[in-house]
């Protein structure tokens, strides 16, 4: 049987991988899942020989059903290169007897390079596939990490153009900087007087404007979306739990077939359902381990039932995991209901409705593979700074919660098997954050001196994307209103 893809909400529509790529959401808001999850074709002796690039070949072509073996290698060949400061692409780590799975060795140093960086890939063979002759152009907005790993992304790839919209004035200057300085002739930086939330609404209008998408046909043009909910960014991350597995392996770390825990600092629910997936393909798995930070929407939903979203929104210091509707928990929803897209529907809607639902307990029970908690301001900035201080090893703010979990899951369980960390982001994203975590007296320094000091005290080097930017001159400096957007993006275009 082949492996298709199905929406959430809606038992007849059916696509292909490259269909479902091209669409990213499915006719009525639901989420592509494949009609069945494949078990691992190859085993972990095989996969224990191979380099990153040859797993991710071998668990993507499972999913990919409708890519030739030559589309998919192009990609995978084209995405995980030099833009990768290391071979290895997801290197491990060791550090007080935890694995740090370190997904931050891309072009931006954060985890969405994992598959933002194949994306694009996978998106311009999906149009050649489907016949589209048209050029697409990706439209995002941003309140920081995902529009930059989608402008590396997509910079300079053919028959691409990307514009991304970040909230004027609320996003770091670190992150600000990384994008305005975007090289790329296909990339288009927009600031708008606005927040995110109204950054997010425009870009939604945009998508849903019929006469601007006709006008955009005749100019040879059409949107499509790079956020996490498209299948092509879902698949490219089961690839690195099947790696790190095997390279356990390899290293004589475990033995056959011994089960490990992953931990998953966790926002939109994609990188920790990727994992999930891998579990069901067969690989040794045993729990999944779900960190939150002070939004804890996820650790009550795990220890109630109940996903409820009524409630105050917290900025953290781990920002890219502060948010209340967790949009790829859909797909874990949908298949703890039995696959059943009607009941799936009907929770969704009463999540618009009512900003919540409850599972029934028979659902309840398709969770024991996973735990949720979750850790506070002080427990992260706590354990960054002890962990530094006993193995010299800095880890980020988001990976930091994911500590702090793993801490309170191994107090709570007293279970002792081996455990990778999924490390999403470089500390030198977050440098002041990481740093003052570490030691008060760093709250009076710059920015970059910052860089620097991190640099020393932790024995590492300033990673390239930081050096980039270091002395970058802007390239992008468009500022507009938020009612402004749409005429932006026809600029750009050149569409009258
Ligand atoms: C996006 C992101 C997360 C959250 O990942 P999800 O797949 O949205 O759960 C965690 N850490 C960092 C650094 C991120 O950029």
């Amino acid at each position: 049987m082949d492996l298709l893809y199905k929406s959430t909400r809606n038992e007849n529509e059916t696509v292909t991988a490259s269909q479902a790529i091209l669409k990213g959401l499915a006719d009525n808001g639901g989420l592509f899942v494949p009609s069945f999850i494949p078990k691992l074709e190859v085993s972990v002796e095989e996969l224990s020989k191979m380099t990153y690039r040859e797993v991710a070949y071998n668990v993507m072509k499972q999913y990919l059903t409708d890519f030739t073996e030559e589309e998919l290698k192009n990609c995978i060949n084209n995405a995980y290169d030099s833009k990768f400061d290391t071979e290895e692409i997801a290197p491990m780590v060791k550090a007080e007897g935890e694995y740090y799975l370190e997904l931050f060795h891309g072009a931006t140093i954060a985890f969405k390079d994992m598959a933002l960086s194949i994306l694009p890939h996978l998106m311009t063979t999906a149009a050649k596939k489907n016949n589209v002759k048209n050029d697409i152009v990706i439209l995002t907005a941003t309140s920081g990490d995902t529009g930059k790993a989608a402008l590396a992304g997509f910079a300079d790839v053919k028959g691409t153009k990307i514009v991304v919209f970040y909230p004027k004035g609320g996003v770091s200057p670190i992150q600000e900087k990384q994008m305005i300085t975007q090289k790329g002739d296909n990339t288009f930086v927009v600031g708008i007087k606005g927040n995110f939330d109204q950054a997010q609404s425009g870009v939604k209008a945009i998508f849903g404007n019929k006469v601007l998408a006709e006008e955009m046909d005749n100019a040879g043009y059409q949107f499509s979306s790079a956020n996490s909910i498209n299948i092509g960014r879902l698949v490219p991350q089961i690839v690195y739990y099947v790696y790190a597995y095997a390279k356990l392996y390899a290293n004589g770390e475990i033995s056959q077939d011994e089960k490990i825990n992953v931990v998953v600092p966790t926002g939109n629910f994609g990188n920790i359902l990727a994992a999930y997936y891998a579990k069901n393909m067969g690989l040794p798995i045993d729990k999944l381990i779900c960190a939150s930070n002070d939004n804890k929407v996820l650790y009550d939903f795990f220890t109630t039932g109940t996903y409820d979203k009524n409630r105050q929104f917290v900025l953290t210091m781990s920002p890219s995991m502060d948010i209340l509707i967790s949009s790829n928990l859909e797909r874990l929803i949908y298949r703890i209901a039995g696959e059943n897209a009607a009941k799936n529907k009907d929770l969704m809607e009463k999540l618009v409705s009512e900003g919540k639902y409850d599972i029934t307990e028979e659902m309840k029970q398709g969770l024991k593979d996973f735990y949720g908690n979750f850790g506070t301001e002080d427990e992260t900035a706590e354990i960054i700074k002890n962990i530094y201080k006993e193995t010299g090893y800095i880890i980020d703010t988001h990976t930091a919660v994911a500590a702090v979990v793993y801490d309170k899951y191994k107090k709570e369980t007293k279970d002792t098997t081996k455990s990778v960390i999924a490390s999403t982001a470089s500390p030198f994203k977050f440098t002041r954050s990481v740093m003052t975590s570490i030691d008060e007296k760093y709250n009076d320094m710059e920015d970059f001196e910052l860089v620097d000091e991190l640099s020393r005290i932790g024995n590492v080097k300033v990673p390239r994307a930081i050096e980039e930017i270091r002395n970058a001159e802007p390239r992008h400096n468009t500022i507009c209103e938020v009612d402004e957007m749409e005429k932006v993006v026809k600029d750009f275009l050149g569409i009258k």
